[in-house]
């Protein structure tokens, strides 16, 4: 009988796996694919506090180091956000995870290739494996097994489609600016943004996420407006959680982990580091849970400092959602004439919304920019 069994290898169920089998908890993980890190479904940028902040080991699977962003308004009015040292990262993302494997079964986590979950039963974990059905035993349950997750529905939790956004992604051949990423908003990415992200002069990671609609179709009106001609290769189609973190994460032995629990930054997309952040959080509570009896909802307890934070992005993302076209405009116009750029170059900060909101809410110049915004923050 294992302690615990992981559904999905991906970073979040990487990390509690490897964290739960170092406190000396028999642990399995199991992956419905047969490699772990593929399909990549992944723009692979990573912020470099987040990846300071984690301790991820990634010098051998940068391909880009970036150090600042243009955002463009749906009239193209741009804010450009640049420093000197390199802000993001862009990795492989296949190789990432599989960086991530490698630690956890070093750890001595059993490692089970295409293996999908079925059902759970208390401590019955129902899998099929390689074709063939099996059952195992755990006492706890984690899913971290993505946007679509089995273990949330089993869990009895079902979630709106509203709750994602759809994103689709090619890298594509052309010129780009090495240096810094695109993101361009309008009503062709519907609730959501199109970004730009390079690897090198010759080659990028073009995507874009809506809310609703079709999404290819919404790709082809964005590559008409940025004028994309180049060999597009390896597509990818996948839902991104855009709302706010899952409040209902353990029910009796199962746990949510990662975009299964809508752990992901509502304002950029962004999920590894959350998703590591909130893996060591979910192993801390199932390991004071099996040594000293604590419940496994203290969970809620260890993710509050990464909720606060997602829980910013959602609000500045539904503050976002709420601007047409021309208000986007004419807000890019006014922040580009106050000097929003330069605050942004000093206060900006890609994990931890609540740094530079905490300044601007200091800065009465700054929040006259944003009164509509008052709404969604105190809301
Ligand atoms: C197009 C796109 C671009 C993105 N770009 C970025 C980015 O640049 N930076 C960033 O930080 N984030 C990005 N994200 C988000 C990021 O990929 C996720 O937030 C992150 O992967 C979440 O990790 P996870 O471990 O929770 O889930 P996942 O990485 O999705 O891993 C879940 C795993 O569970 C497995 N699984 C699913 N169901 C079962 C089952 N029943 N049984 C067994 N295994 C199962 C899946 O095969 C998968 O391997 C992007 C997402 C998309 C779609």
């Amino acid at each position: 009988m294992d302690t615990v069994i992981v559904v999905g290898g991906g970073p979040a169920g990487l990390t509690v796996a490897r964290e739960c089998q170092k406190n000396g908890w028999k642990t399995t993980l199991i992956e419905e694919h047969k490699e772990i890190g593929v399909p990549i479904n992944c723009t692979g940028i990573i912020s470099a506090d987040g990846v300071r902040d984690t301790g991820l080991k990634i010098d051998d699977i940068v391909v880009n180091r970036v150090r600042g962003a243009r955002i463009f308004s749906p009239k193209n009015i741009e804010l450009k956000v640049q420093r000197t040292e390199t802000v993001a990262f862009v990795v492989e993302r296949d190789k990432l995870d599989k960086k991530l494997a490698q630690e956890a079964t070093e750890a001595g986590v059993e490692l089970l290739l295409e293996t999908s979950l079925l059902d759970v039963r208390n401590e019955t974990v129902f899998v099929k494996s390689r074709g063939r059905g099996e059952i195992k035993k755990a006492k706890i349950v984690v899913g971290a097994d993505g946007p679509y997750s089995k273990t949330r529905s089993l869990m009895g939790i079902n979630l709106p489609k509203e709750k994602f956004a759809h994103a689709y992604q090619f890298r594509v051949k052309g010129n780009f600016e090495k240096d810094f990423v695109q993101v361009h908003l309008g009503s062709f990415a519907r609730n959501y943004f199109a970004w730009v992200v390079p690897e090198n002069e010759e080659m990028a990671r073009i995507g874009l996420a809506v809310s609703d609609g079709s999404v290819r179709e919404s790709f082809e009106e964005f590559e008409k407006k940025i004028g994309i001609t180049g060999e597009k290769c390896d597509m990818c189609s996948a839902l991104i959680p855009c709302a706010e973190p899952l409040r209902d994460v353990v029910r009796k032995n199962m746990m949510l982990v990662g975009d299964a629990a809508l752990q992901a930054k509502a304002t950029t997309g962004g999920g590894i580091i959350a998703a590591i952040n909130a893996g060591k959080a979910c192993a801390k509570a199932i390991d004071l849970h099996l040594k000293q009896n604590a419940p496994l909802s203290d969970y809620n307890k260890y993710l509050s400092g990464i909720n606060r934070e997602l829980l910013l992005h959602w609000k500045i993302r539904k503050y976002m959602n709420s601007l047409s076209d021309d208000k986007f405009d004419d807000l890019f116009a006014k922040m580009k004439k106050s000097g929003v750029e330069d605050f942004l170059n000093r206060h900006g900060h890609m994990e931890k919304p609540s740094l530079f909101v905490g300044k601007i809410l200091k800065n009465p110049s700054m929040w006259r920019l944003f009164p509509d915004a008052i709404n969604f923050f105190f809301s």
